[in-house]
């Protein structure tokens, strides 16, 4: 689960990670207000989106003004730029060309920045231990820093038993050039900052920027941070902090029906039973040619009712041009899952092809029901023969 800088920025300052001061403003009045209470003489005045890249981002009313992060000298200013964000779609790198519409904004003190930085903490798979990732290229995608200069980032893994040492933490302070003061600043930064990451379950907490202040200080003038779901049910504040307005409308309803599903760039929708199953289905998808829209596992329980909203999601994601239903039937009887996608793709009328591929118990009455329906399901004998079927049917239509 992903949340908004400001609600980050609030769990990091519990842990005494530095971060500068702010508030959340829903209104333009509140925006005013909020910058009223900090007391200047600057502020900032920052668009709250799931997406980073605000900054250079641009609103779709106004292509050629600012972005989504803006620098105000005066109350009216921040009042005027609030009115100007709030109910605006705003278009990053990171949103794709639609945008998302900004509902809440950030006000924060502005800070005297002398240098930025980038600081990261991650899971990382390949080590199995927290990595913490540090670079000089501050306020750039780490993506692209990674990509063009990677020996410009520096990377520390950390052993769960030991934890964050100050070593740690001067390793990759002075491998920032920093100095003085500036490196019991960042290690102390850094230590705060692994301390949130363990106690809370994140999976990434990204700083980006990471300031040294005019004054020598380091600080957060950016935060990001991404939470692992299965742990959310110990930290309801977290939980708390979810933005349903932020969230993809398909998986917010899969997630009610507890059905595992994750939105896809492709068009051929898929439906299937078993994770493992759902993942060799997108390959062979891609195998023959085309991409998959979804991963969708519809779990143990393919019931006639659990089909018909998997059917209902699939199908009001519009770059949907075709459907294939890979279920196994193990513990569920063949003939019980075809009666339900059967009666689903009745209820739904369909207007896509469907191709359908069923294995396992009953699995010759499961195809006959299908057969004799009068609905024009394709039958696919087998993975392969189903995905070819599926991605022939879509290039047929089209
Ligand atoms: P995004 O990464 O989405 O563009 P950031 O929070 O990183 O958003 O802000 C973009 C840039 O705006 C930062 O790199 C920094 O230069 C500037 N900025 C952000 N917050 C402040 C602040 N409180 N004071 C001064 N400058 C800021
Ligand atoms: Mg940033």
């Amino acid at each position: 689960m992903n949340i908004h800088e400001y609600q980050a920025k609030e769990l990091l300052r519990k842990y005494g990670v530095a971060v500068p001061r702010g508030s959340v403003a829903f209104t333009p009045e509140e925006a005013e207000n909020a910058a009223r209470e900090l007391g200047g003489p600057i502020w900032v005045v920052k668009s709250q989106i799931h997406a980073g890249g605000r900054g250079a981002g641009r609103f779709t009313d106004d292509p050629d003004g600012d972005g989504g992060v803006r620098l105000c000298k005066t109350l009216d200013d921040v009042k005027e730029n609030a009115r100007k964000m709030l109910g605006h779609t705003l278009v990053t790198k990171q949103t794709g060309a639609v945008g998302k519409e900004v509902k809440r904004l950030y006000i924060e003190e502005g800070c005297d920045i002398k240098r930025e930085l980038y600081l990261g903490m991650l899971i990382d798979r390949a080590t199995s231990r927290v990595t913490i990732m540090a670079s000089t290229e501050g306020g750039m995608e780490i993506e692209e820093v990674a990509e063009a200069t990677p020996e410009k980032i520096l990377k520390v893994a950390i052993d769960p038993v030991e934890g964050f040492m100050p070593y740690h933490g001067r390793k990759l302070a002075f491998g920032l050039g920093l100095e003085g003061k500036q490196v019991s600043s960042a290690v102390k930064f850094m230590a705060t900052m692994y301390k949130a990451f363990m106690d809370l379950d994140a999976s990434i907490v990204e700083i980006n920027p990471l300031v040294v202040t005019g004054e020598g200080d380091i600080i957060a003038l950016d935060a990001k941070m991404n939470f692992d779901d299965n742990a959310l049910f110990r930290h309801k504040d977290v939980a708390g902090m979810r933005d349903e307005d932020e969230e993809d409308a398909k998986e917010l309803e899969a997630a009610r029906h507890e059905l595992n599903y994750i939105s896809l760039d492709g068009e051929i929708g898929c439906m299937v039973n078993g994770a493992g199953l759902a993942m060799a289905t997108m390959d062979i998808i891609k195998l023959y040619g085309s991409e998959p829209a979804n991963f969708l596992d519809v779990g143990g329980g393919a019931t006639k009712e659990r089909v018909t909203v998997a059917f209902k999601i699939i199908l009001s994601d519009p770059n949907v041009k075709g459907i294939l239903v890979n279920i196994f039937g193990g513990i569920m009887r063949c003939d019980v899952i075809a009666e339900g996608v059967v009666a689903a793709a009745r209820e739904v009328s369909l207007s896509v092809p469907l191709v359908v591929r069923l294995e396992g118990t009953n699995v010759e009455l499961g195809k006959k029901i299908m057969a004799e329906s009068g609905l024009p399901i394709i039958s696919g004998d087998d993975l392969a023969d189903a995905a070819e079927k599926v991605v022939k049917a879509v290039k047929e239509a089209a």
